[in-house]
Formats: C-alpha cells, structure tokens, sequence
C-alpha cells in the first residue's frame, strides 16, 4: 500500500489508529476535532493563495516559492506532523520539486501561530523508506494493536476519532 501522510502521522500518533484507518474503517466524520480542521481549511482556502493541492495520494495545503506549507490547529503531536511533511517533501522531490516544509499550528481561540521548518536530508529520507515497511507490516497484521490498559484515558484518545470504537 502507498504510504499517506495521514497514515504516517496516526502511526506516530497510535498505531492502532494507524491500523483502523489503513484497514479502512473510517469515523473521521463524526468527530468534532476533524470538523474543526475542516473549518480552518475552508477559512484558509478564502484567502484563495495556492490552497489545496493534490498529488497522487497526498494532500498538501499549500505550496509557496519555497515551502511546502501543512497548516494543524495543535501542536499536541509535533512529532507525527513532522513525519508526515517529510513524507510530503520526498513526494515533490521524487517529481523533481524540491521545497523545504514549513508547519503552522493554528491553535482554537488564539490569534498567534506556532511556526516549525523541517528540510528532508539524506538521514530522513532513509528513515522514510523504513518507516513505509513498518507501517505496511502493521497494517497486513490481522488484528489492531491491543488497547493500552491505562488508569486513564490520553488526552489524545478524547479527541480521537476511534474514542467510541475503542472506549465505548
Ligand atoms: S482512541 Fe486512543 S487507542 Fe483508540 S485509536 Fe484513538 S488514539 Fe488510539
């Protein structure tokens, strides 16, 4: 399977939720945090300035002279997001369009943003090609990673999408 930058960022995220989604079951929909992404999409795409674009199976928000932009309402993750514009610099670069990644983090209720720049080298190039086959590895295995049992519940599984298919 070809890697998304979706994919990559929930295996860094949660491989179980790496898992659902690569197999295929989707709740994206019902969640509110997904709803609130979508909102900051649109509200960016009225700005009407190289939004969107699509390139084989990835989706990239913006693209500028010199970055690639991917715009995240927290910077909860910085570790999954990060991976996943490396994914999305290997992607231009493997058609010839070499950028440097610029990640904005728009948090809910507040004027400023975070600003983060990562540039792919050979190192992380590297590391991509052996993350590709782990994560294809996960996704072939029959079942989804087990349920850590924890006293509580992560912040990041109440604002997961799979909260109900995993908790409830
Ligand atoms: S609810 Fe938690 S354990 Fe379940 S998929 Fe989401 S992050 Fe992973």
């Amino acid at each position: 399977m070809k890697i998304t930058g979706t994919l990559i960022n929930y295996y860094f995220h949660c491989k179980r939720q790496c898992w659902l989604f690569g197999n295929r079951i989707n709740l994206e929909d019902n969640s509110e945090d997904v709803r609130i992404g979508r909102v900051l999409h649109e509200l960016k795409d009225e700005e009407k300035d190289n939004t969107e674009i699509s390139i084989e199976n990835i989706k990239i928000d913006r693209i500028t002279k010199d970055y690639l932009i991917e715009i995240k309402k927290s910077d909860a993750d910085i570790e999954a997001v990060k991976w996943q514009v490396l994914l999305y610099l290997k992607k231009l670069k493997d058609k010839g369009i070499d950028k440097k990644g610029k990640i904005e983090f728009i948090e809910k209720n507040k004027q400023d943003k975070k600003i983060h720049y990562i540039e792919l080298t050979d190192a992380y190039e590297k590391e991509l090609i052996e993350l590709s086959n782990k994560i294809n590895n996960l996704l072939a295995t029959k079942r989804p990673p087990l349920l850590m049992q924890q006293a509580k519940i992560s912040n990041k599984c109440k604002k997961c999408a799979y909260y109900s298919y995993c908790y409830i």
